[in-house]
């Protein structure tokens, strides 16, 4: 079993079905533990070759209509604190109801992460619901038929990577690494404790071999830094470590220490790029970090296309400055090539660091954190439609064929990376200048430079 999966969502949405579809034949699990029984029950779940435990949160039928409310919370809290990743169910035929509302918002708050699928979706009837679940600021919902087992397909398309990362922190987890443990008694604990509340900031260092991984990621260790995880970067065959950057919980990927084992130079770089996709998919934030020397390699550049493309928040660290003899017409002509190379990131922090002093470290620390916000960030539905006029008014949107495009109304759909939703006529025939014009407006206006933002055009029904 590399990962445990939730299935949440208020009552009679197809948790049940689902949760039976998922186990099969292998039957439910049933723990007999006062408390958990009741509510929560679970299984050994098949999705084509992947092999997870399943969390159904079922069993509330029985509930009063005032204290529903109150108890589907309570569960659902429980439920993602126990899985690591939580599948939300709507049901797309009754579209989203306050309390599906009530549940995203745990969901958004409290899980790191979160498919959202909208069930009962076989046939057009469905259409308008699955529209709706945009709102819910969870993603693009799966189109999901439990009952007659569609969309499946999408389900494991979501699930697979998120899968081969749990495998490798389960590997990278496992009792047989032998790490000194600190000697302190509560952190022992803490160490095999999955993080719940505090999630800690999910960081990947990805970059060319040599740029510096291993040395940044072991400064900011530092001397006296606490382990908070079982696998000590030390090791240097971990895959992760969480510790305490100066008070910033955060778990760091560690994309150097695996490679460190090849020999060869072709296998080399071939590690050193799937562990850093690994690491990719798994990360929040992710650290770009350049040797000076030889910033924008191709290698450098396809990684962080793709963590655009993953919609992760991305900084840019160009590394062993200490060395550098030209600082000021350095930058310069970095800032000069980050934004040609690289325009699919316009405005992402590029922080110039020193791994080897720790100078700039602070910095670093700093835009991790930033990013993080900004990839998080909220906008009101109602700031948006003003902001949509002023934008419309000030550059109308074409008139292909004499038929001017209309845009009615934009919210928000999702954090983590923000995504908007757009109601417009016609949005296969919208030009992706007038798109970028929005995205880069909405970068400018709301203050969310660097961080991925998706737009998705809805056509009016
Ligand atoms: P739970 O309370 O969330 O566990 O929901 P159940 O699994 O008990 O399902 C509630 C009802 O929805 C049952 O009557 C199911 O047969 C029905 N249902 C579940 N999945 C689907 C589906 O994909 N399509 C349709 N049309 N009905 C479904
Ligand atoms: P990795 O392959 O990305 O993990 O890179 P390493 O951390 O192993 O570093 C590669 C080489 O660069 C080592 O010789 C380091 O000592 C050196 N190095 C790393 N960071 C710095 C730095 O900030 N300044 C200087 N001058 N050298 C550095």
């Amino acid at each position: 079993m590399t990962f445990t999966l939730a299935i949440v969502g208020r009552p009679n949405v197809g948790k049940s079905t689902l949760f039976n579809r998922l186990v099969g034949k292998r039957l439910a699990l049933v723990d007999d533990q006062p408390g958990v029984t009741r509510d929560l029950r679970e299984g050994a779940a098949r999705l084509g070759d992947l092999r997870f435990t399943v969390i159904d949160t079922a069993g509330l039928e029985d509930a009063t209509d005032e204290s529903l409310q109150g108890r589907m919370r309570k569960l659902t809290e429980r439920a993602v604190d126990m899985a690591d990743i939580c599948l939300f169910l709507i049901d797309a035929r009754a579209g989203v109801t306050p309390l599906d509302e009530a549940l995203a918002e745990i969901l958004r708050k409290r899980s790191a992460h979160v498919i959202l699928a909208a069930n009962k979706a076989e046939g057009a009837a469905a259409d308008a619901g699955v529209n709706e679940a945009y709102a819910l600021g969870l993603g693009e919902p799966i189109r999901l038929s439990a009952e007659h087992g569609e969309g499946l397909n999408d389900l494991y398309a979501q699930l697979m990577p998120l899968s081969d990362a749990f495998e490798e922190r389960a590997k990278s987890e496992a009792p047989e690494t032998d790490v000194a443990l600190d000697e302190n008694d509560e952190d022992e604990e803490d160490t095999y404790r999955r993080p719940t509340k505090a999630r800690p900031l999910q960081v990947a260092v990805v970059g060319r071999p040599n740029a510096g991984k291993s040395t940044l990621i072991n400064k900011i260790l530092g001397e006296d830094r606490l382990l908070t995880g079982p696998e000590p970067g030390i090791t240097r065959d971990a895959i992760s470590l969480a510790l305490d950057w100066d008070g910033l919980p955060v778990r760091i990927f560690d994309t150097a220490g695996m490679r460190k084992k090849a020999r060869v130079q072709e296998k080399l770089e071939k590690l050193s790029v799937s562990d850093g996709l690994r690491a990719v998919k798994f990360a929040e934030v992710v650290i770009v970090l350049l040797d000076a020397e030889i910033p924008f390699e191709q290698q450098d550049l396809r990684i962080a296309d793709l963590a655009e493309r993953e919609g992760r928040a991305v900084i840019v660290a160009v590394n062993k400055w200490d060395v550098e003899p030209e600082k000021q017409e350095k930058l310069r002509h970095l800032r000069e090539s980050f934004e040609r190379l690289l325009p699919q990131l316009r405005g992402a922090p590029l922080v110039t660091v020193s791994a080897k002093t720790g100078k700039g470290l602070d910095r670093l620390r700093a835009a991790v954190e930033k990013a993080y916000e900004v990839w998080n960030r909220r906008v009101t539905t109602a700031q948006l439609n003003r902001w949509l006029t002023g934008m419309l008014e000030q550059h109308p949107p074409p008139a292909p064929g004499g038929k001017r495009i209309k845009m009615r109304y934009m919210t928000q759909a999702k954090t983590r990376p923000p995504g908007f939703v757009v109601m417009c006529s016609h949005p296969d025939k919208l030009p992706d200048s007038y798109s970028r014009y929005l995205v880069n407006g909405l970068r400018t206006d709301f203050d969310m430079p660097g961080t991925p933002i998706r737009l998705y055009m809805r056509s009016q029904s």
